[in-house]
C-alpha cells in the first residue's frame, strides 16, 4: 500500500513536489482503501436514525440547551448525520446500507389523530363540567396522541418496515444517550460520561406475563438472531469504547443485564425495537449528551457545521461512525 501510494504521487497527485517532507506514507496507508478491495459485499445493513429531530424534537423530549447561545441538542438530529457518514464509509467497502430515514420527518404515516382513541382512553375524562377542566382534558389526550405517534407508534412502523419490507440481515440502530438531570435541574451538566450497545434481553416477571412479549421471545429465540446479536454487539461494544476512550455504562437495578466479561459495554434490554425487529439488531447508546465533555464536543461540532469550518480533529460524529465502521468491519470482514 505505501509504494502504491509513494508511485501515485509521484506519478500523479504531486509529480514536481518533494511529498516526503508534508505527508506521512505510512499513516495515509493504514486510513486508505483500495477500491478493489469490497470486504462488506455480502452485507446488507439497515441504519435506524434514532428518533426523529426537527419541529418533532421537543415532543420526543429530545431537545435541549444549556444557554440561549448554545445550539440546541437533538439526538433525532445528530444521529442522522452519523448514519449518513456510516453509510457512506460501509457502502465504499462493498455493502448495501439502506436508512429507515432521510430527514426529520417520522416514517410513521398515522398521525397523532389515528392515535387519539388509544390516548383518550389512557386519560380519565374531566369530573368537572367546567370549560377549563374540558380543555385540560382534551390537551392531555392531544399530548399523549402525539407521544403516541412519534414515539410508540413510529418505532413499530420502524420494526414493520424492517420486517416486510428492507429485510436486511442486520439492522443498528443509532442512539446517543442522556443521564438524568441533576434534581430535574435541565441547566446542570452531569460529571459521568460513558458509553455502551444493547441486545434483546432481559425481560421482567411483568412482561413475560404478556402474550405479546412471549411471542416476540420465542421468535427471537428461534430466527438465529440471537447468536449473530451477541457476536456484532461485542464487536461493535468494544470498538466503541476504543474508539471513544470512554469508561463502559453500568446500569444499576434489573432491567439491564451484561452478558459477555468480556465486553464490559454490551448489555441485554427489553427495548421495543429490539423486541420487535426479526432480523439482528443492536443499538448503540454512546456518550452522554448532557456531560460537560460531551455537551462541549456536540457544540463544538454543530459550530463547525453552521460556519463550513473544517471539522474539529476530535469531531464527536466522525468519531461516532468511526466506532460503527471499525465494529462492523470486525464483524463482517472476510
Ligand atoms: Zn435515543
Amino acid at each position: 500500500m505505501p509504494d502504491q501510494i509513494a508511485y501515485e504521487l509521484s506519478t500523479r497527485y504531486t509529480p514536481y513536489a518533494d511529498d516526503a517532507a508534508v505527508l506521512d506514507l505510512e499513516q495515509i496507508a493504514s486510513k486508505s482503501i483500495n477500491a478493489f478491495d469490497r470486504p462488506l459485499a455480502s452485507l446488507h445493513l439497515a441504519l435506524d436514525p434514532g428518533h426523529v429531530g426537527g419541529i418533532w424534537a421537543d415532543w420526543e423530549w429530545r431537545n435541549f440547551r444549556i444557554s440561549e447561545e448554545d445550539y440546541w441538542i437533538r439526538e433525532g438530529e445528530l444521529v442522522l448525520e452519523v448514519a449518513q457518514r456510516i453509510r457512506t464509509r460501509l457502502t465504499n467497502l462493498g455493502a448495501e446500507v439502506t436508512l429507515l430515514r432521510e430527514d426529520y420527518q417520522p416514517i410513521n404515516p398515522m398521525n397523532f389523530i389515528d392515535y387519539w382513541p388509544l390516548a383518550a382512553a389512557e386519560k380519565m375524562p374531566p369530573t368537572e363540567p367546567s370549560f377549563k377542566s374540558q380543555l385540560d382534558h382534551a390537551l392531555k389526550v392531544r399530548n399523549r396522541a402525539i407521544r403516541l405517534a412519534i414515539v410508540r407508534g413510529e418505532i413499530a412502523e420502524r420494526a414493520r418496515l424492517v420486517n416486510e419490507v428492507i429485510r436486511p440481515d442486520v439492522l443498528i440502530s443509532l442512539h446517543i444517550n442522556a443521564a438524568e438531570w441533576p434534581d430535574g435541574n435541565r441547566d446542570q451538566l452531569v460529571d459521568g460520561d460513558h458509553a455502551h450497545v444493547l441486545i434483546f434481553g432481559c425481560l421482567s416477571e411483568t412482561e413475560l406475563a404478556s402474550p405479546n412479549q412471549q411471542v416476540r421471545l420465542l421468535e427471537k429465540l428461534s430466527n438465529g438472531s440471537g447468536t449473530v446479536e451477541a457476536q456484532l454487539g461485542a464487536a461493535l461494544g468494544s470498538a466503541l469504547i476504543e474508539t471513544t476512550g470512554l469508561p463502559a455504562s453500568d446500569y444499576q437495578g434489573r432491567n439491564a443485564i451484561r452478558i459477555d466479561p468480556e465486553v464490559p459495554s454490551l448489555w441485554a434490554r427489553n427495548l421495543m425495537l429490539l423486541r420487535l425487529v426479526d432480523c439482528p439488531t443492536v443499538l448503540m447508546e454512546p456518550y452522554i449528551t448532557n456531560s460537560h465533555s460531551s455537551y462541549a464536543r456536540i457544540q463544538k461540532a454543530l459550530r463547525a457545521r453552521e460556519y463550513h469550518e473544517p471539522l474539529p480533529a476530535d469531531d464527536i460524529l466522525v468519531e461516532y461512525a468511526d466506532a460503527v465502521v471499525t465494529g462492523v468491519l470486525r464483524a463482517y470482514e472476510r
